[in-house]
């Protein structure tokens, strides 16, 4: 039995990390630590550090807080000799992630840097797809309304918050897991508030060594209908992921559609990762985005008000 301590007690380990942790049989969890002294049933204690000196004993902790402040708090669990699930993105720049799996293998423990969109349903087989053809474009539209998912999450919109990025990295996540070569940006344009630091929306053009053309439209705006595809044509075919990965089309076919199992599947990586002494943080989808700041127009837009 892996105990776990959660860090950070929000929107996505109220409605994910506790139900996926309650529903593993090999994980149970046994304290938060919140600044808000949530209530969820384990002891709560103000901090990480409360929760490692007067908390009960721990093995893991799962860091759900803002990309903000993740690395200090990675920095002390890892230090305290535990194994940490990091929520994406797994920090606020590629250099404090790299930082963190050094200090995770000099202390022996498991970091794992977990893309929660990688796992959805229909991934597998759109990776299998793509190996399988000669893939000529890839469109991503991610398009999702940040009142409506997102309200009072002030963080979103400082720096490091990534702003459209904040979803738009799961996209780049499932980009970076089916497609067979590496794939990089070479034109942005990103949209900015004039009253915030973060993008609401943000054009990317990317490719690969094949010359794939890649784009992806992100939009924090989009009201009615929410739109979470990846369209790809291949010389043999289309494939389309929608839904953010669960239902896979090819040619206009369903391929798998299935329920949401996202967080129960990195929970159960975890385990794994931790039963095999390894660490997996992979950095490429926070490469994507640093990228796009690095070569990305910048455009002032209205400002945002929630
Ligand atoms: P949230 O609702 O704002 O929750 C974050 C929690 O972290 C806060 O409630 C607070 O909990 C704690 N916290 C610690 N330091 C903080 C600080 N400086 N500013 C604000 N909160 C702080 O955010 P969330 O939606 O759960 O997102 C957290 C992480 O999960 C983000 O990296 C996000 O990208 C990722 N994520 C979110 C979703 C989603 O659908 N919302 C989906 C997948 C991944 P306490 O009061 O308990 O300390």
């Amino acid at each position: 039995m892996i105990r776990v301590g959660i860090v950070g007690v929000g929107k996505i380990a109220r409605d994910q990390h506790i139900p996926a942790i309650a529903a593993d049989p090999g994980l149970e969890l046994v304290a938060v630590a919140s600044r808000s002294h949530a209530d969820v049933g384990v002891p709560a204690f103000g901090s990480l550090e409360e929760m490692l000196d007067q908390g009960p004993e721990l093995d893991a902790i799962a860091l759900c807080t803002p990309p903000q402040v993740r690395w200090q708090t990675a920095v002390t669990a890892l230090r305290a000799s535990k194994h940490v699930f990091l929520e994406k993105p797994p920090g606020a720049t590629v250099g404090e992630v790299r930082d963190l799996s050094a200090l995770a293998a000099e202390q022996d423990v498991t970091l794992f840097a977990s893309w929660h969109s990688r796992f959805a349903a229909g991934v597998p087989a759109a990776k299998a797809w793509l190996a399988a053809n000669t893939i000529r474009t890839v469109d991503i539209q991610w398009r999702e309304d940040v009142r409506r998912w997102h309200p009072g999450q002030t963080w979103i919109w400082e720096a490091g918050g990534l702003g459209v990025f904040d979803p738009g990295i799961n996209a780049l996540s499932i980009l970076t897991e089916i497609m067979p070569r590496e794939v990089f940006v070479t034109d942005a344009r990103l949209q900015v508030p004039e009253n915030v630091q973060s993008p609401v929306a943000a054009h990317l053009a990317m490719t690969d060594i094949d010359g794939t053309a890649i784009t992806a439209d992100f939009d924090f705006l989009q009201t009615g209908p929410q739109t979470w595809d990846i369209t790809v044509t291949a010389d043999e075919g289309m494939l389309r992921l929608s839904s953010g990965g669960a239902i896979i089309e090819i040619d206009g076919k369903p391929v798998v559609q299935a329920a949401d199992a996202e967080y129960p599947g990195l929970y159960k990586r975890f385990g794994q990762l931790i039963g095999a002494g390894k660490s997996e943080a992979d950095v490429r989808p926070l490469a994507l985005v640093a990228d796009a700041f690095l070569v990305g127009t910048r455009e002032l837009v209205k400002a945002f008000i929630e």
